[in-house]
Parts: C-alpha cells; structure tokens; sequence
C-alpha cells in the first residue's frame, strides 16, 4: 500500500494498493481491477492533478517486457524498455538507421530514464512522436489478453482488447528512418526507406497520423486531413511546413547511406 505523499500541486496522494506480478499469467488476472505503470511518468501526472487509481500493478519485472533483441529478421522492443535503453541500445540502431534521432528527440533526460515504449503507446496521446515513427515503419504490436498473445499491425493499437497489455513492438530490421518535427507539437514526420520504397506518417495536435507512400510530397500533403488551428500552431503555418518537412525527409532518406 502507497500512501501519505503530497504533490507540489498540493493535490494529496490517496492510498493505492502496488501490485508487484512475477508472471504474465498473473498480470493479467490482475488486469481488470490494477492497471499497469511502468516508468510512472504519465501516472504522476494524473496523481498531480487529484487522481487516485484504487490498484496499480508495476510491469517492469515481467519476463521479457524489459529486453530488446533480434529476433531473425525482426527487432523485438520490449514495452518496459525506456526510451533511454533505446537510446543507448546499439542493436537498435543497427537494426534500423537513423532509430537513435527519435529518442534522442523524447522529452528530456529525466523523461527518456524513466518513460517507457509501451507507456508512450498505451496513453494515446496525439502529440507523442512514437506512433507515427511506429506507423511508418509498419511495426507490429504483440499483446496479451486473458485469451492468450496476439501480432497486431500498429494501427490497431486503440483498437486493442480491453484488459490487455502491450507486451512488445515488432519492427522489421533493414529500414532507414527520418524522423523529423518543426516546433514540438506543432507537426512531425517520420519517413521510412525499404529498397526504393519510402513511406511516411505525419503527427499534429489533433489529426490521425497516417501511413503512406512519400512519393511525391506535394500530393502527399494533399492527401491529409485538414489542418485546424489549436494553442501550439496554425492550420496556416501547418500547411505550409508540412510539405517542407516532407520533402526534407524525402531528401534525407536518397542520400547515400551515412550521408543523411
Ligand atoms: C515533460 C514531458 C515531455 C515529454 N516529451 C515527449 C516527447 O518529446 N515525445 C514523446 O513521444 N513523448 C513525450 N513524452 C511522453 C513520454 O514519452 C511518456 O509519458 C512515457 O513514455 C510514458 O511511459 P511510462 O512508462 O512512464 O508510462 P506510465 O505512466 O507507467 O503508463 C502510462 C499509461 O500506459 C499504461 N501502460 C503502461 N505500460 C503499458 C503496457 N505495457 N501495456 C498496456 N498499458 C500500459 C498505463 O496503465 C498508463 O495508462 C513526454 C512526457 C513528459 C511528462
């Protein structure tokens, strides 16, 4: 049991019960009544603001949700790995170039020790960077439920079953990615590079991210939903970056390789 801490903002930290899973099977029974926190950043935030889970159960220690490895073909991403491991991690990047510039972009020091992938991914928040990186680079997503593991393409991430947990993130080894953004959260792009193939997904406050062929930018743009204005930048400005943005990573990604 947790209990008696007070946050700056004054709000006190009711008492919660840390449930501490040695195994999937039991995370998993836990589910429906102790949701899961990792790094805890994200759940800070919410006890910050007066809100109290009733259970939380830590993540960290299950079997493989903290390890990064190659798995043939494939890079698997454990979801407890910390954007800072990701960082560091020399698997990753020579899995897939270029890796190592989106967690060099996430947040700050403090923010990259203790934030994780799954954590990243499972608060939904439109701003993040890593589900257009993720969507560019069509990476799977491997979940458990009460009914067993599943292989989920990344755009089925909101549509995971309920009480499930994100085990892991799949990408295919052999890409070269740009990942680039104007004044956070203004807009983003990742763009990915397979053989002559480029595909790219966009982030802005606000708007699905999408997946598609960067053939041309210009038509590229064309294609996406309509700009709005919101606190951090206009549907005005956000037109006209965001072909820039696209043709700059378009650039990157048919340079010689180690010239980007
Ligand atoms: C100041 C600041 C700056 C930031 N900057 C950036 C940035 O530049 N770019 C960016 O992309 N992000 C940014 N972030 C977001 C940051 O990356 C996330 O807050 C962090 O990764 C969350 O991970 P966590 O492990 O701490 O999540 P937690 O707080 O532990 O959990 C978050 C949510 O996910 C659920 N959850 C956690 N793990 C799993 C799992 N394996 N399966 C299912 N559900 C799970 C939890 O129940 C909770 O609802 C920033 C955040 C802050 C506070």
């Amino acid at each position: 049991m947790a209990d008696g801490l007070i946050a700056r903002s004054r709000h006190r930290i009711g008492p919660f019960h840390l449930h501490r899973p040695s195994s999937l099977a039991e995370a998993l029974d836990l589910l429906p009544t102790a949701a899961p926190i990792a790094g805890g950043v994200e759940w800070v935030e919410v006890m910050k603001r007066g809100g109290t889970p009733a259970a939380l159960q830590d993540i960290t220690k299950l079997p493989d949700l903290a390890t990064i490895r190659q798995e043939g073909e494939w890079l698997r991403l454990g979801a407890a790995v910390t954007h800072r491991q990701l960082l560091i991690d020399p698997i990753v990047e020579g899995a897939v170039g270029g890796f190592r510039h989106v967690w060099r972009e996430i947040g700050n020091p403090r923010i990259r020790a203790q934030g994780t992938l799954g954590g990243n991914l499972a608060a939904s928040n439109p701003v993040y960077d890593l589900l257009p990186v993720l969507l560019a680079l069509e990476a799977q997503l491997e979940v458990a439920d009460a009914s067993g593991t599943q292989c989920l393409p990344i755009q089925a991430l909101a549509q995971r079953p309920r009480h499930s947990l994100i085990l892991a993130v799949r990408v295919r080894a052999g890409a070269q990615l740009v990942f680039d953004r104007s004044l956070r959260p203004v807009i983003g792009i990742a763009a990915v590079r397979r053989e002559s193939s480029i595909q790219a997904a966009i982030v802005w406050a606000q708007a699905e991210v999408r997946a598609a062929p960067l053939d041309d930018p210009a038509d590229w743009c064309d294609q996406l939903p309509h700009w709005v204005d919101d606190a951090h930048g206009t549907a005005i400005y956000r037109a006209a970056v965001a072909p820039v943005l696209a043709a700059r990573a378009r650039a990157r990604l048919l340079l010689p390789v180690g010239a980007a």
